[in-house]
């Protein structure tokens, strides 16, 4: 397994399926954005050989992102050939969940483990005022689809200051009480060039808790505290499911990144607020053995930064968060 120059075993590698999505999120990507050609993006065979190296390397762990992963065309062939390689113990989707509902199903039989699906509210206006394009009774579909389909339903939820961060997050964490869910709110990080919108709505874990606890009454912490994956998990009292707060600005866990990302065009990118990237697709294309890719990806990853720095007002400025996959 590689470990990195902190001792940080890095195992985990988030991949982009493509930069396009069928939703424009105000808090990832700008209204006029441009995606690049498809040519320029990894293709299935580009893609399932890079995959097939880094499970070569000891990463065990696939989490297939966006951009929107349902949209690529042969999403289903894909999560199969990656389930198939050996040494991958699971594969993960975060998804919109607009497609779920035709997709669910067949994305478990091809093999996908583990589901996340974002949604910020359930109030329709909201919902759309969030995703400039969405319908939520799609993601409501969705997410019934995912569940008939056997995956355990973990939500995204990204808080907006103004905008969900009060009625819509109770809704959503009081859906917890009756179903075994868990349901995640998230910090907003600020990235690219819609990084002041970013700064100036985001909403700390802190205040989020007592919005929730004032509500619906005292959250317990779980796990004595012990991160699920990036959650910190809480309960209500009496529920069946629970809360995660993911607070990357306010909390960062740094200290137990065990991540890297594969960019759709094909940068290895080591963290995910740090402009900092190695160009494998230019590797790739330029005829590098299967040996100088694992040296290339090796190297880079010893040299992972140690953190982010968000405290210092350090800012990635170079892509937006669609085009990284979170
Ligand atoms: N399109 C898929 C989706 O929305 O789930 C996958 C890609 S999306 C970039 C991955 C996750 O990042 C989603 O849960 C999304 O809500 C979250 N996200 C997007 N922009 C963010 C931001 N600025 N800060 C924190 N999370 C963000
Ligand atoms: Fe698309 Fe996901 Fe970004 Fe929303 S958060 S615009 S669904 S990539």
């Amino acid at each position: 397994m590689i470990q990195d120059q902190y001792g940080r075993s890095i195992h985990y590698l988030r991949i982009s399926l493509t930069d396009q999505c069928n939703l424009r999120c105000v808090y990832c990507m700008p209204e006029d954005m441009s995606f690049r050609p498809s040519s320029a993006l990894l293709q299935d065979r580009e893609l399932i050989r890079l995959a097939r190296i880094f499970a070569e390397l000891g990463f065990d762990k696939f989490r297939l992102t966006g951009g929107e992963p349902t949209i690529r065309h042969n999403v289903t062939e894909l999560v199969q050939q990656l389930a198939a390689l050996p040494g991958v113990r699971e594969i993960a989707m975060t998804t919109n969940g607009i497609l779920l509902k035709h997709l669910a199903q067949p994305l478990a039989d091809a093999g996908l483990h583990r589901l996340n699906i974002s949604i910020d509210s359930l109030n329709p206006k909201t919902f759309r005022r969030l995703t400039r394009w969405g319908n939520v009774d799609d993601v409501l579909a969705g997410i019934n689809a995912a569940e008939a389909a056997g995956f355990p339903i973990k939500l995204n939820t990204v808080v907006v200051r103004d905008v969900n961060d009060k009625e819509d997050i109770v809704q959503l964490a009081r859906l917890t009480l009756d179903h075994p869910w868990q349901v995640r709110f998230i910090e907003m990080m600020p990235l690219g060039r819609i990084s002041d919108f970013q700064l100036s709505h985001i909403v700390t874990e802190d205040e989020l808790r007592a919005n929730i606890e004032a509500a619906l009454g005292p959250l317990t912490l779980q796990n004595e505290g012990q991160l699920d994956g990036e959650a910190r998990i809480f309960k209500l009292k009496g529920a069946k499911g629970a809360l995660g707060f993911i607070s990357s600005v306010t909390k960062p866990f740094c200290a137990a990144c065990n991540r890297a990302r594969l960019t759709a065009d094909g940068k290895l990118r080591l963290c995910l607020l740090r402009d900092k990237e190695m160009d494998l697709m230019s590797l790739l294309r330029g005829g590098a053995t299967d040996e100088e890719l694992k040296a290339h990806i090796e190297k880079s990853i010893w040299y992972k930064p140690w953190g982010h720095g968000l405290a210092e007002r350090a800012y990635p400025t170079h892509r937006v968060m669609s085009e990284i996959g979170g």
